[in-house]
């Protein structure tokens, strides 16, 4: 049988523990399609879950990692067969079905998508669920008929893993993108991205007012909170604010005046249990929407033995743009 390495997070009496293990093939969970994970990432919610953060595990014991890529050693399911290139983001995957940091994974072929002939694993994983989520946000956003046209759109958390990649595709789409950030070092980064403005995070910080000046004609937003009732305050009349995110906070301290005197919509995004259709849409627009050579330069290689590590870098928002994890 064969044996492979895989990060398992267990609960006991005494408390959490959280160590890289080996296991065998027997010991994953059901599924109709068996993979081989060359490689990961590391989003924000997987450093919840490897920090114990917040209850994103919730099933014990557990192989933290919503998100894997590799290729397919056996399958059951039609759409799938060995050797086909694949990757899955969220469907629980870390949270309540074994997850991406371990060599092999078992889960439901439903889930899986075929990684698109443009990307290889590291690149789809360099993308990963940030990078999905931030396409959802702009097919979002063109749902609601904003347009380049339209006039700016604001990107909030620009510097972190879904503002990098909405930056690159919104830039590559012909928007005039601001984008809000707490490190102004990364001024030149987010530039080389796409961004024609680069603004300081504290701009959206402060107590919302009702409605404020016109600025913006959409906006991603990955931190909520204050920030994005701000960003609701300064949509353009019409506008549409695509919401994926939490990294401000969890509340949303605003009022309805954008919605009721200016016709502003608030777009809600969830990958997690985002319906397949709109996932292989997201990734068929990404293989053709994202520059591959912007897709370089906002990501980094660390084996997988670090995600621990990185889990409070990502959490204290120090983490630039994305982070692919080689399994090895
Ligand atoms: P990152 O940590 O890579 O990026 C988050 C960014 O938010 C940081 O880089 C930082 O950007 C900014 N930020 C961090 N803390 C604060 C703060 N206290 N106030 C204001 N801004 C802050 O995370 P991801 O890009 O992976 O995820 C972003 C958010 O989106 C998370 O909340 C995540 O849970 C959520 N998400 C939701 C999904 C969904 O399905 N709805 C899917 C994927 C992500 P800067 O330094 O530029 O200011």
């Amino acid at each position: 049988m064969q044996r492979f390495k895989a990060l398992l997070a267990s609960k006991t009496d005494a408390g959490s523990t959280i160590a890289w293990q080996e296991l065998g093939e027997a010991d994953l969970m059901e599924g109709d399609v068996t993979v081989r994970v060359s490689h990961s990432t590391i989003n924000y919610k997987d450093g919840l879950a490897l920090a114990g953060k917040a209850p994103v595990i919730r099933r014990w014991p557990m192989i933290p990692g919503i998100d894997l890529a590799g290729k397919v050693v056996s399958s059951s399911h039609a759409e799938f067969k060995a050797g086909d290139a694949v990757l899955l983001n969220g469907w629980g995957l870390g949270e309540t079905h074994y997850g991406g940091y371990a060599q092999m994974a078992r889960v439901k072929g439903d889930w899986l998508v075929k990684t698109p002939g443009a990307f290889s694993a590291a690149e789809a994983m360099a993308i990963g669920t940030a990078g999905y989520t931030a396409m959802l946000c702009v097919l979002a956003l063109e749902r609601h008929d904003v347009k380049p046209a339209s006039g700016p759109v604001l990107v909030t958390g620009a510097a972190g893993g879904v503002g990098s990649v909405a930056i690159a595709l919104l830039a590559k789409l012909g928007y005039q993108v601001t984008a809000s950030t707490g490190r102004a070092s990364e001024a030149d980064y987010l530039k080389g991205l796409g961004a024609t403005e680069v603004i300081d995070r504290a701009e959206l910080a402060g107590k919302p007012r009702p409605l404020n000046r016109e600025r913006w004609a959409g906006a991603v937003d990955a931190v909520g909170s204050n920030t994005l009732a701000n960003a609701l305050s300064m949509m353009k009349y019409g506008g549409t604010v695509a919401a994926c995110g939490l990294a401000g906070g969890m509340d949303l301290p605003g009022s309805v005046a954008p919605f009721i005197l200016r016709g502003v919509t608030l777009a809600g995004v969830d990958s997690v249990m985002a319906p397949k259709a709109a996932r292989v849409e997201a990734w068929a627009r990404l293989a053709r929407d994202l520059d591959k050579a912007k897709l370089a330069a906002m990501t980094v290689t660390r084996p997988a033995a670090d995600a621990m590590a990185l889990a409070p870098e990502i959490l204290a928002g120090k983490v630039r743009g994305r982070v692919v994890l080689e399994l090895g």
